[in-house]
């Protein structure tokens, strides 16, 4: 082993190729190319199998990189596939959309000085490779069991717990409002990030598998509302609300409520749609397409870095990114800001919007430089603005990405027993994931707040856990009086 291994000495670190900008910017396709099968080999070849692999210690599913690694240097890939699918339900997507820097390659031991191993990418190339060759096949559960379950939201967070559910035998009932399974993997995340086939792909292979999906469902007490939280309830023996977060936070001030500036999720949900072929009103009008306008996107997150960059690839004339930290201190991931740098972004660091400027149609924003004071008691840095230190920006279309909170759900589902935090997100027992509501349980965003994709899976794997002994423990024995 040793000498297929420990390879970092002398092989240096390769990234996948990215396309040119040229050619990137022009489509919707994602920008990193696949590893050849032997530069996977090679890459993964640089690990030195570290006894207490921190990498896998920082990765949200504990996945056994150190033996997938080693078995794809091997060129043994069918069983790097299912050594690499027994901790993740969809190693293909984290692959491409976990941000690696912060988690598993961010803690490799050889980062420093040698540059970690491309952990993310080989992920992605082995269950790539899995389908390709017909190893990924549906689960067969040993046996059918009669209970069922209802799971309200198809995200990563839905669909993890869906597959393990599946394979302890459960009938699995999936609901969605969306017409399509995903959630935000689907209608947030832009294709270049991540290929809706890729996503498309497991629906497929969850319907093989026997899940069966409810979609343009929305459960819910409102008029639009396809069925009631409690006729859901009455259908199922447990419950799992994986609705993840969508109240898009607001900003006020002058001129806010100008024509030309939009919330990010809707701008974004109507580029993955026409991507997908479908019309949509807001887009063809002009409202949410960017396509010889300035824009000003303000946000530091992931939801921003995918605002701008699809306005680049929309034809915009000029994009900015206007955001009250510095480089060092944003929320979103460091290589998507690249990304967008190479992609022609502007980013204007250190300022806040102030006022929209414009009769009925944005035209401009009025920001004001900041600068970062003392820690908080949440140890960030606070911002404060500069006295006399406004400038204005020419704008056409201003984006929001400014984050997300839970929407009412206690109202959306009529259900007052729902106890929510002080955020909104909903309440569970950290131990059981189950809400105050018996037999019902929660998982994802909904539950910690806008996260991660590979944070809902791990949920979605624990919830399904906690359902299974939720559902299996057997009932409690009546005791007859004397
Ligand atoms: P969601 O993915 O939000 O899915 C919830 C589902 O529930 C949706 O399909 C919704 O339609 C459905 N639903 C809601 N209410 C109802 C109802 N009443 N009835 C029926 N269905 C309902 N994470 C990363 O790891 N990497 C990234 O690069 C990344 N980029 C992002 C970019 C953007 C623009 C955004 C917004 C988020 C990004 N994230 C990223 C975060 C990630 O997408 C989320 O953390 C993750 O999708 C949460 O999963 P979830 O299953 O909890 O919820
Ligand atoms: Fe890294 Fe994410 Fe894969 Fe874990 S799931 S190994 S954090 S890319
Ligand atoms: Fe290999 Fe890096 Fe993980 Fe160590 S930390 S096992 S070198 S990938």
């Amino acid at each position: 082993m040793a000498e297929r291994m420990l390879k970092f000495v002398h092989t240096p670190q390769k990234i996948p190729q990215k396309r040119t900008v040229e050619m990137r910017v022009q489509d919707f396709d994602e920008i990193y190319n696949r590893f050849e099968t032997s530069r996977a080999a090679e890459q993964a070849s640089r690990c030195s199998q570290c006894g207490v692999p921190f990498c896998s210690v920082h990765c949200p599913l504990g996945n056994n990189i150190p033996d997938w690694l080693r078995l794809t240097a091997e060129g043994r890939l069918q069983e790097a596939y299912e050594v690499s699918a027994a901790t993740n339900s969809f190693p293909e997507i984290c692959g491409r959309i976990c941000p690696q820097d912060r988690l598993c390659e961010g803690n490799c031991v050889i980062e420093k000085g040698f540059e970690s191993v491309t952990i993310g990418a080989v992920e992605r190339y082995i269950t790539d490779t899995a389908f390709e060759n017909g190893w990924v096949q549906p689960i067969k559960p040993v046996f059918e069991r009669t209970e069922s379950v209802g799971i309200v939201g198809a995200g990563p967070g839905g669909l993890a717990a869906a597959e393990k559910l599946r394979r302890q035998g459960y009938q699995v009932h999936v609901y969605d409002r969306y017409d399509r399974p995903g959630g935000l993997m689907i209608y947030g995340i832009p294709g270049f990030k991540l290929e809706k086939e890729v996503v498309l792909r497991r629906w497929t292979y969850l319907e093989d598998c026997g899940v069966q999906f409810h979609l343009n469902c929305a459960i819910g007490d409102g008029e639009n509302d396809t069925m009631s939280f409690a006729d859901l309830r009455q259908k199922h023996a447990a419950v799992i609300i994986a609705t993840g977060v969508y109240k898009a936070r607001d900003i006020g001030g002058p001129g806010a409520g100008l024509a030309g500036i939009v919330p990010a999720l809707d701008y974004l949900t109507a580029s993955n749609k026409r991507g997908l072929g479908e019309a949509v009103a807001d887009f063809d009008s002009g409202l949410l397409n960017a396509e010889g306008k300035r824009v000003v996107v303000i946000g530091g997150g992931d939801t921003a870095m995918d605002c701008v960059r699809t306005a680049v690839r929309q034809g915009a004339t000029s994009v900015q990114c206007l955001y009250r930290r510095d480089r060092a201190n944003m929320p979103g991931s460091l290589r998507e800001v690249k990304n967008a740098e190479e992609e022609g972004v502007e980013f204007v660091w250190l300022s806040a919007p102030e006022a929209f400027l414009g009769d009925d149609h944005v035209s401009g924003v009025r920001a004001v430089r900041m600068h970062l004071g003392l820690p908080d008691t949440s140890g960030r840095q606070s911002v404060e603005p500069l006295p006399g230190s406004h400038f204005n920006l020419d704008a056409d279309l201003v984006i929001k990405a400014l984050g997300f909170d839970p929407e009412d759900m206690p109202k959306m589902f009529a259900e007052k027993g729902l106890e929510i935090s002080r955020w909104g997100t909903l309440k569970v027992n950290h131990r059981t994931f189950m809400t105050s509501v018996p037999g019902v349980f929660a998982a994802g965003d909904i539950v910690r707040g806008a996260s991660l994709v590979v944070w809902a899976i791990k949920d979605g794997h624990d919830v399904a856990a906690q359902v299974h002994e939720f559902i299996s423990q057997p009932a409690p024995v009546a005791v007859a009086a004397e």
